[in-house]
């Protein structure tokens, strides 16, 4: 059976969720309490409907128990966010992701019970940074405090070189997992492959040493 999703909120960032949910076959309930937002996704998501969600008996007329995953992109109204994602905990929702507008909110929502707070803004803005700091960067995924995985441009000083001329594991403990040149994707490349002018290098390290990396090598 195909999974059901329930987004709440149909903000720039709610309606991508949908839109994209709905794009790779899903089941999604769009929600909001906007008339206008509810008509625009009403031919994108399954089903599309003009609820307020801090209301209890309006989630339990929804029917919202048996969704295997809420989405609550509520943005502004912090109040609304936190009673919204509450009463989803208490009702018993299985797997509850909520966007949170700052840090404060982010530490009440867990509190409360949210499976997954997510905050695409403050992320989306070190992932740019780290892109504008260095040329060479594409993108950056925090994994943990210390460790990452960043995308890499190869540029003149490496081309030509394999991983074993690089040395890339023993000196600098980073892994290359993989490396796209084109349209193709190598994934978990041999030591004897080489890089070329313009491949794009997926790594994981730790921050200090793969900042040490990119510093020598690109
Ligand atoms: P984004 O930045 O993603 O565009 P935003 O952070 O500006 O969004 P808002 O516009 O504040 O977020 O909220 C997103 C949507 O959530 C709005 O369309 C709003 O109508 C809807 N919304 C707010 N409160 C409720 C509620 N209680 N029930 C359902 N929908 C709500
Ligand atoms: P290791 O003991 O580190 O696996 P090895 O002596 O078995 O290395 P190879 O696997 O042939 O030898 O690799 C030689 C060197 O090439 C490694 O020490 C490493 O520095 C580098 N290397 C090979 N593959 C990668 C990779 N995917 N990412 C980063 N460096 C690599
Ligand atoms: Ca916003």
């Amino acid at each position: 059976m195909k999974k059901q999703f329930a987004v709440i909120g149909l903000g720039r960032f709610g309606g991508s969720i949908c839109k994209s949910l709905s794009e790779q076959g899903m089941e999604v309930l769009a929600i909001d309490t906007n008339e206008d937002k509810v008509n625009e996704y009403a031919t994108i998501a399954t089903h599309a409907v003009i609820a307020d969600t801090t209301d209890e008996n309006t989630l339990k007329s929804l029917g919202i128990r048996n969704f295997d995953h809420v989405i609550v992109a509520i943005g502004d109204n912090i109040q609304s966010s936190i009673l919204t994602t509450l009463m989803l905990v208490e009702l018993g929702v299985n797997h509850i992701t909520v966007k949170a507008q700052n840090d404060y909110h982010e530490k009440v929502l867990n509190k409360i019970g949210a499976h997954k707070v997510v905050h695409p803004e403050r992320d989306m803005g070190v992932r740019i940074a780290h892109n504008i700091i260095s040329k060479n960067v594409l993108d950056y995924l925090e994994l943990s405090d210390e460790y990452s995985i960043v995308e890499l441009i190869a540029g003149k000083t490496v081309h030509g070189q394999s991983l074993i001329d690089l040395d890339i594991r023993a000196k600098y403990g980073c892994n290359v997992m993989a490396i796209k040149r084109g349209e193709e994707i190598n994934v978990s490349p041999a030591a004897t492959e080489y890089l070329m002018n313009g491949d794009i290098i997926i790594v994981i390290g730790a921050d200090k040493d793969i900042n040490r990396m990119e510093h020598d090598l690109f």
